[in-house]
């Protein structure tokens, strides 16, 4: 078989990257939405997803966030598997705590913010680390007001969803993703539900995160220009597969895909 990873070399063998994907299958009815994705990402590595509607990028953030199961194929955070698998490759529930376990590792933030409604947004970073990670009040009231400086949000910290706009929603669900203190961090076309004027505070913040935090970071970007500046690797994402990854320099520039090629023509 073709190895699909650029990342395939002895420097990569050397190491158990922090992510580790293998032939990853996900099918809805007869739709074959994932159909055998490889990638391994390394911790720290700031990765640009990129592809046309429906290929499948929001399916791999999903499955990796635990949110869906793939139907076969293989998930590795830090050398452990994600789901356990029988032996037709299908997947099988995995206990609990297991998977509660392999999930904490891991952050996401979405299109629609899903912020809590009828939580001030100080309170939106700290009922999780209360709830799910018995951090005290004093203390998880601390780091949420820490985060909220860094997204520029403090001055906000009680008010309440409604009263924000797309662009301060979105910065409160970034600082409240980071408030559990993910490895990896998941961002699902995060500006796309933005009005245009309110798109650069939210990459301003993406990209002190990218330039100043050593997480790993996944994002899926209709964004190029940012994709450009802050990413180590692009992934070109076609029909359920990586058709194409490189370096920002060489998948802008120079992408050797055709289908690469005349996606970027439409989106560049
Ligand atoms: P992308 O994020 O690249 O636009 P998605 O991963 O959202 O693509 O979707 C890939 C395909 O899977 C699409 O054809 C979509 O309609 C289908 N799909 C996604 N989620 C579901 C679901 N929950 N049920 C059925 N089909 C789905
Ligand atoms: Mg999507």
């Amino acid at each position: 078989m073709v190895t699909q990873t650029y990342s395939g070399n002895d420097f990569m063998s050397e190491t158990t990257p922090q992510l580790h994907i293998r032939d990853l299958q996900k099918t809805y009815g007869d739709n074959k939405v994932l159909r055998g994705l490889n990638v391994d990402i390394q911790a720290g590595e700031k990765i640009a997803i990129i592809g046309p509607s429906g290929s499948g990028k929001s399916t791999l953030l999903r499955i990796l966030m635990t949110l869906e199961a793939p139907n076969g194929g293989r998930v590795m955070v830090d050398g452990e598997s994600v789901w356990t698998m029988n032996a037709n490759g299908q997947e099988k529930k995995a206990d609990e705590a297991h998977m509660r376990r392999m999930r904490s590792k891991l952050g996401m933030v979405f299109q629609h913010f899903f912020l809590f409604p009828h939580l001030s947004v100080r309170q939106n970073l700290t009922l999780a680390p209360k709830l799910v990670n018995n951090v005290s009040g004093t203390v998880a009231d601390d780091t949420a007001l820490e985060l909220l400086q860094m997204v520029g949000m403090e001055a906000k910290a009680d008010a309440f969803p409604a009263q924000l706009s797309g662009g301060q929603k979105q910065r409160v669900a970034i600082a409240r993703a980071l408030a559990m203190q993910p490895e990896i961090m998941l961002f699902d076309e995060v500006t796309s539900a933005l009005d245009p004027e309110l798109v650069h505070e939210v990459l301003s913040v993406l990209r002190t995160l990218a330039k100043k935090s050593d997480m790993t970071m996944l994002l899926v970007t209709h964004e190029m220009n940012f994709a450009r500046e802050i990413a180590d690797r692009v992934l070109f994402f076609d029909g359920g597969v990586i058709l194409e990854e490189g370096p920002p320099s060489q998948i802008f520039t120079q992408p050797k895909e055709p289908r690469t090629q005349e996606f970027l023509k439409t989106v560049l």
